[in-house]
């Protein structure tokens, strides 16, 4: 099913949660984003979704009957709920008709409970009332290198005359990550040890020199394939739920030593920080664009990575920004610095053609699984998406406005990560924020 421009895109819509119509609010009626939590003191996990400064309470609604249809068939009755269960119960056009009714009850024409204040008040949870937890309970992570400006930029560090490998336009690269170690914006992130060498490759361990963050976007899976049975790229997007932002934190140092033969490990997988909020296909249906062109230079995908929708629609216009905030600029009171941004209209991959390629050796995926794209580079300077490019590899730092500089990120350093689309004629829809502190490494004393 492929989404269309609908009532609930009426850039006219407005809620009867007030915090919702502020043109700069990340969650208006048109966006309706995805949402685990508990509330303070209730130790039972529901889903949501975010309206405003409030989260509208799913487990509630459909115990007090405000559903219909088949939307009303889940068993809302018997929490707790959880967004890998109502995935797995729910096909796309479940969520067609569940984004419908939402759209419809939180509309300020619904007279009905736009004057029940009771109402709202068992329906509604203010966010700051909310613990929000990871969306899913990711079974696997997988990332990919699909952005093509990153991939050159890091190629003609280490192969100046040659920077792209040959199989780069021909195949979306990526690797198997590691799930466990997955955490929600705002998790504090322990500086990693490790083994590292210098050019002489003698090693020795310890804290992490070079630590990076990247600028990324994932997919959830909504529902997966069977063991055996590929996805075609015409059917992708119906097994995607929906997208967060993703800041794959980097030890390039460790990375530099360990990744031959076989790519990353430990220099990937002490943490990766997402956005909690779950923004649907649906809701970013007036934001789709084409595909990046392909120059006549270019090879054309293989026949299974290739269909026109995915060259008219397969792109999303999803502009996205890097922040800085040091320990410093907090004890001054300073607003965070942009680093840098870009865009996700810039990926030589669609999301379509890396879920397709996943799948095309009968890999499983599966309900949660989170699938990321790479660092979201642009073709300009200030629009690289992590610090071992911005700062060409440490060669040119960053001046911070405390006068400090920074080539990578040093201990107490926040990381914030913003994105939201915006068209002409459409009412702006945000990601919310994926932003995390790096914490001191572990002494030696306290490694058990
Ligand atoms: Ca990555």
């Amino acid at each position: 099913m492929t989404y269309q421009i609908n009532e609930t895109h009426d850039p006219n819509l407005r809620s009867w949660v007030e915090s919702a119509n502020d043109p700069d609010a990340d969650f208006p009626i048109q966006n309706l984003p995805f949402v685990n939590f508990q509330i303070a003191g209730l130790n039972q996990t529901r889903i949501g979704v975010a309206i405003g400064d409030q989260i509208l309470d799913l487990t509630s609604c459909g115990i007090v009957g405000l559903f219909s249809g088949e939307i009303a068939c889940f068993a809302w009755e018997d929490p707790p709920h959880t967004l890998d269960n109502f995935c797995r119960w729910s096909q796309p056009h479940h969520r067609h008709s569940l984004r419908q009714q939402i759209s419809a009850l939180l509309n300020a024409d619904n007279e009905e409970i736009a004057h029940d204040k009771r109402l709202q008040s068992s329906i509604l949870v203010p966010l700051s009332m909310a613990e929000i937890s990871l969306p899913f309970q990711i079974g696997d992570y997988t990332d990919f290198y699909c952005n093509i400006h990153h991939a050159t930029n890091v190629g003609k560090m280490f192969r100046p005359d040659n920077p792209l490998l040959p199989n780069y336009k021909h195949i979306p690269i990526g690797y198997h990550g590691r799930a466990s170690s997955i955490v929600a914006s705002g998790t504090e992130i322990r500086r990693p040890c490790g083994q590292t060498a210098g050019e002489d490759n003698q090693p020795s361990f310890g804290p992490s020199k070079l630590l990076d963050y990247e600028l990324e976007v994932g997919m959830f899976v909504g529902q997966g394939n069977d063991l055996g049975q590929p996805v075609s790229i015409g059917t992708a997007e119906e097994h995607i739920f929906g997208l967060c932002l993703v800041n794959d934190w980097s030890a390039r140092d460790i990375q530099r030593w360990e990744y031959q033969p076989l790519g990353p490990f430990l220099a990937k997988s002490f943490a990766t920080t997402i956005s909690p909020w779950v923004v649907t296909l649906e809701a970013l249906t007036p934001f789709r664009v084409p595909a990046v062109e392909r120059t006549a230079d270019d090879p054309k995908p293989l026949p299974y990575l290739s269909s026109p929708e995915n060259e008219t629609h397969g792109g999303i216009d999803l502009q996205l920004e890097v922040l800085l905030r040091s320990a410093q600029m907090r004890e001054q009171n300073r607003p965070p610095y942009k680093l840098s941004r870009s865009n996700f209209k810039e990926m030589y991959w669609t999301f379509a053609q890396m879920l397709t390629h996943h799948a095309s050796n009968g890999c499983n995926l599966r309900t949660g699984d989170l699938i990321a794209s790479g660092t979201v580079s642009g073709p300009e300077k200030e629009a690289r998406g992590c610090l071992l490019e911005l700062t060409w590899r440490g060669t040119e730092p960053i001046s911070l406005p405390t006068g400090e500089q920074r080539t990578f990120l040093q201990d107490g350093d926040e990381v914030i990560i913003r994105g939201y689309c915006e068209r002409e004629g459409f009412r702006r829809i945000g990601f919310g924020e994926c932003h995390g502190i790096v914490l001191p490494a572990l002494p030696q004393s306290l490694r058990a």
